[in-house]
């Protein structure tokens, strides 16, 4: 069962004092607040609550600005099925909570809680006061000598008290062959306050740790994430970052540049961009492949290639996520491979059939 900590003094905004028992989870209050639908609201948020601290809510401008639209209910939920568990989750459970897809990888949802309930969440089916059996998932660890890394996901698994969390990997670090921990967490984007140092020095201590957190809109890095992620970085914990593609949150080539490079000034690196899980009440979020390709074309040459995260699919049925890229091979010829630059212009380069030949053609004839 997740347990909130309490923030070891209460964070304060603009003066105000912000609780996380303060969330709105009313879908009506919230679409009224911001002139929405809300009938519409509470429709959608019957198969998916929700849930938005105030901390978040005061980022949001419109129901449908980019961060609005990541969690307030929307009616285009009502319509649209899907699959509850396209990624086949439930099948690959050898423990109540574990999720055992990759040979050498265990994820671990440790906490079904949020700090805020995200529209397009892939693991919506799961309630978010289910409780996790933790001693299953860790005699299920314990037992499998195979699995190197565990991912601590959700949820959030920050949702947890420091006491829960300390005690949780503490008993993972007492199993010699799991030699990586990752933590899965929003709460640097989406309540920085959990981020003090106390919980950084903790998790620090526990390295080989890495933090993988969740950024989906440069509005999304505040004065206080910067300060969560910084926090986080001076403790000495690598951190990366995962950003889902979403229909009209972040579509743009200028707005994941912006986000992207902002992320890597703050010291994470740019890990994953998410293809969209079509889990039900997702379509309006959905971005054709196409066109996350062509953003992925239009990033690489134009910002840092420490900033470009991969571009993955996570192939139905849990098999697996793989990396799509644009296409910069255009041809194989006999004697030449072709290749499209960045700029668009294509280059050659030679691979002449004989053994020992220069396979290169030197950059004064391409020039
Ligand atoms: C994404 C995911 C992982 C981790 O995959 P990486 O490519 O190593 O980040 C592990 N297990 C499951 C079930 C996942 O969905």
């Amino acid at each position: 069962m997740a347990i909130l900590s309490p923030p070891s003094r209460p964070p304060s905004r603009n003066g105000a004092y912000l609780a996380l028992s303060e969330s709105v989870s009313d879908p009506r209050a919230l679409a009224r607040r911001f002139g929405a639908d809300p009938d519409g609201a509470a429709a959608a948020a019957q198969s998916h609550p929700a849930l938005v601290n105030p901390y978040f809510l005061s980022l949001i401008r419109r129901a449908d600005d980019p961060l609005g639209r990541q969690v307030i209910p929307h009616p285009a939920e009502i319509l649209d099925p899907g699959h509850p568990d396209p990624l086949c989750e439930e099948r690959l459970c050898p423990a109540p909570g574990l999720i055992r897809r990759y040979p050498d990888r265990a994820l671990w949802v440790a906490s079904s809680a949020c700090f805020v309930r995200c529209r397009y969440c892939m693991r919506k089916r799961l309630s978010p006061e289910s409780a996790v059996a933790g001693d299953q998932a860790l005699e299920a660890i314990r037992r499998d000598a195979a699995v190197r890394e565990v991912i601590l996901s959700g949820g959030d698994p920050l949702t947890l008290s420091d006491e829960k969390l300390e005690d949780l990997l503490a008993r993972l670090r007492e199993i010699p062959h799991v030699r990586v921990l990752r933590v899965h967490t929003r709460a640097p984007g989406a309540w920085p306050f959990r981020i003090t140092p106390e919980l950084a020095r903790l998790l620090a201590s526990f390295s080989p740790l890495y933090v993988n957190v969740q950024f989906n809109h440069p509005a999304e890095l505040t004065t206080q994430a910067t300060k969560a992620l910084a926090t986080l970085a001076d403790a000495g914990i690598p951190l990366g970052s995962q950003t889902v593609l979403l229909a009209g949150v972040n579509d743009r080539t200028g707005t994941l540049a912006e986000l992207f490079q902002g992320l890597l000034e703050l010291r994470v690196k740019p890990y994953y961009l998410h293809h969209l899980d079509r889990v039900p009440g997702t379509a309006h979020f959905a971005v054709p492949l196409s066109r996350g390709l062509r953003i992925m074309d239009r990033l690489r040459g134009r910002i840092s290639g420490m900033a470009l995260p991969r571009y993955v699919v996570d192939l139905p049925g849990g098999r697996g996520k793989v990396p799509v890229t644009p296409q910069y091979l255009i041809r194989v010829e006999p004697d030449a491979w072709v290749f499209r630059g960045p700029s668009g212009r294509a280059v050659r380069v030679s691979q002449p059939r004989q053994p020992g030949a220069p396979d290169f053609t030197p950059c004064g004839k391409l020039c």
